[in-house]
C-alpha cells in the first residue's frame, strides 16, 4: 500500500536550486529522473533522452526540491476559523469538544483536502500529528493514510495520544483522552499496519504523545521505549508557549526541554514541534543530542506564542524544518508561504542577518528531511535521491525580471506551481491537482465541516452572534 508508481521525468531550461551541501545553483539547468529517482542534475540541457519520460520545458521557472512539512494536524482542516483571537490554552479548550466528534469520514475528507492544499503549495512529503481518538471513533489513522495515497504525497503520519485528562490536572477533557494500555496497543498496531522502512518508502509512522500538558510522564517514557523497540521516530509539541513552561515548572519542577531530557526523550530519533521558548542551555542540549525542531512561524504568530530562536538553533547545529501546523491555528496552511514567514519572523526579532533567503529554502527542504530522518533520500536535488521536486513559474506579472529566482520564491508572492512531482510522478500540473478532482475534494470537505458543526452542541460557531 505504500508504493506509488514511480515516474520518469526530464526538466530542462529551468533555474535550478539544488540545496546540496555546496548550495549549487544553475541559471539554466536540468534534472532527469528515472523510475522515481534522480539520475542527472546539471547545467544546460539534459545529457540524454529517457524512454517514456515526460519532458517538461522549464524555461521561466525555478526548480527546487519538493518541500517537507514537519508538523501538521490534518483533521483540523475540518475545524478552521474558530477561537480566532485566543491564546493556545483558550483555543484548545474551545476546540477539544469539537474534535471529540470527529469520525473516519470527517478525518478522511479533511485530510484529503489538507493534503491537496499542501501539494499545491510545493509540499511533497508531510508528517501528520493525529492525537484525538474519541472512544469507538473508528480507524482515524487509516483514513489519513488512505488520503495521502489518493493525493500522492509521501506521508509520515504519527500515532499521537493524550492520557492526562482534566481530572488528573491536564488540559483536555477526560472524554478525549485514552488509557496508557490502549495507546501503546494502538501505537504498535499503527506501526505494524502502515510503517514501511524500505528505501523510497511512501509511508513511515512515528509515535507522538501530544504535549507536556496533555500526557503523563509514564506515557512519554513508555512511548519512547516502544518506538525504539520498533525502530520508529518520536515527535511531540514542546516549548510552544509561556503557559506551557509555567505548567511544566509547576508540575515537574523544570522547563520543558529539561523535562523531556529527564525522560530520555532527546535524541537523533526525535523531532519537536515549535521550540519557541528555549534558553541557551536547552538549545545546547538539543544540539548535543541531535534532536530536531519543526519551526511553525505562522502558527506561532497566529496564537501569539512567540518566535522560535531559529538563528541560535542553526548556529548550534540543530536540524530545523518548517511546519504549517494544523489549520485550526493556521488557516492559510501554505508551506511555500512559511519560507517568507520564517525569514520575516527571524529578522523581525534578530535583525537583517538572522536568516538568509537560502537558509529559508534549506529549512523547507533538507532541514525538514533531516527532522524526519530522510536526508539520505529527500531534501535536495542530487543523483540517487528521490525525484520529489517543485517547479515554480517565475515569468508572470508577479515575478518576471526579478534578479534572483530564489528571492522571488522566498520573498515574493507565492508563485504559480508549474509542476509538483513525488517520486517522479506528477501530482500538480499548472496549479491543478493531477491525482484527485479538486471540486470533489472541496465538496467533501464542505460536508465534513457541516457534519462536525451539526454534531457539536457547544460548537464555538453556534455561540457567535
Ligand atoms: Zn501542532
Amino acid at each position: 500500500m505504500s508504493t506509488a508508481p514511480a515516474g520518469s521525468l526530464v526538466i530542462e531550461g529551468a533555474a535550478v536550486a539544488t540545496v546540496d551541501a555546496d548550495g549549487t545553483e544553475y541559471a539554466a539547468g536540468h534534472v532527469v529522473a528515472v523510475d522515481g529517482r534522480i539520475t542527472a542534475v546539471g547545467p544546460g540541457d539534459a545529457p540524454a533522452r529517457v524512454e517514456g519520460a515526460r519532458v517538461v520545458d522549464g524555461r521561466g521557472c525555478l526548480l527546487t526540491p519538493g518541500f517537507v512539512n514537519t508538523h501538521h494536524h490534518l483533521y483540523q482542516w475540518a475545524t478552521r476559523g474558530y477561537a480566532v483571537d485566543s491564546t493556545l490554552f483558550e483555543w484548545l479548550t474551545a476546540l477539544y469538544p469539537v474534535w471529540a466528534r470527529i469520525t473516519p469520514d470527517v478525518v478522511g475528507a479533511a485530510a484529503t483536502a489538507g493534503l491537496a492544499w499542501l501539494a499545491r503549495s510545493g509540499c511533497t512529503t508531510t508528517t501528520d500529528h493525529h492525537y484525538v481518538f474519541p472512544r469507538g471513533g473508528g480507524d482515524l489513522l487509516g483514513s489519513t493514510v488512505e488520503a495521502a495515497a489518493r493525493v500522492g504525497l509521501r506521508f509520515h503520519p504519527t500515532r499521537g495520544s493524550m492520557d492526562l485528562g482534566r481530572s488528573l490536572g491536564g488540559l483536555p477533557p477526560d472524554a478525549v483522552v485514552e488509557s496508557l494500555d490502549e495507546i501503546l496497543a494502538a501505537s504498535a498496531d499503527a506501526v505494524s499496519r502502515f510503517h514501511d522502512p524500505a528505501p523510497g518508502s511512501m509511508v513511515r509512522v512515528a509515535l507522538a504523545p501530544c504535549s507536556p500538558f496533555s500526557v503523563t510522564a509514564e506515557l512519554l517514557t513508555e512511548s519512547a521505549k516502544l518506538a525504539r523497540e520498533l525502530g520508529v521516530r518520536l515527535h511531540t509539541h514542546l516549548a510552544e508557549t509561556l503557559d506551557e513552561e509555567a505548567f511544566c515548572r509547576d508540575r515537574y519542577g523544570c522547563a520543558p526541554v529539561a523535562y523531556l531530557d529527564r525522560l530520555g526523550w532527546l535524541g537523533e530519533d526525535v523531532w519537536l514541534a515549535h521550540g519557541v521558548h528555549l534558553d541557551a542551555g536547552a538549545i545546547a542540549r538539543l544540539a548535543a543530542t541531535g534532536t530536531g525542531v519543526a519551526h511553525c512561524p505562522s502558527s506561532n504568530a497566529r496564537l501569539g506564542a512567540g518566535t522560535a530562536p531559529v538563528r541560535a538553533l542553526l548556529d548550534a547545529g540543530v536540524s530545523v524544518g518548517l511546519g504549517v501546523d494544523g489549520a485550526a491555528s493556521q488557516e492559510a496552511s501554505r508551506l511555500v508561504e512559511e519560507l517568507r514567514q520564517a525569514t520575516y519572523a527571524a529578522r523581525g526579532t534578530g535583525g537583517p542577518r538572522a536568516l538568509a533567503v537560502r537558509e529559508a529554502l534549506a529549512l523547507a527542504t533538507i532541514g525538514g528531511a533531516r527532522c524526519l530522518g530522510r536526508a539520505d533520500e529527500l531534501g535536495s536535488l542530487e543523483v540517487g535521491k528521490l525525484a520529489d521536486l517543485a517547479l515554480w513559474r517565475l515569468d508572470g506579472l508577479g515575478h518576471a525580471g526579478i534578479a534572483d529566482p530564489v528571492a522571488a520564491l522566498v520573498l515574493g508572492a507565492a508563485p504559480p506551481l508549474e509542476l509538483l512531482a513525488v517520486g517522479g510522478r506528477v501530482v500538480v500540473s499548472r496549479d491543478e491537482l493531477s491525482t484527485v478532482d479538486e471540486a470533489e475534494v472541496t465538496a467533501d470537505l464542505r460536508r465534513a465541516c457541516e457534519e462536525i458543526r451539526q454534531m457539536t452542541p457547544t460548537h464555538p460557531a453556534k455561540a457567535r452572534p
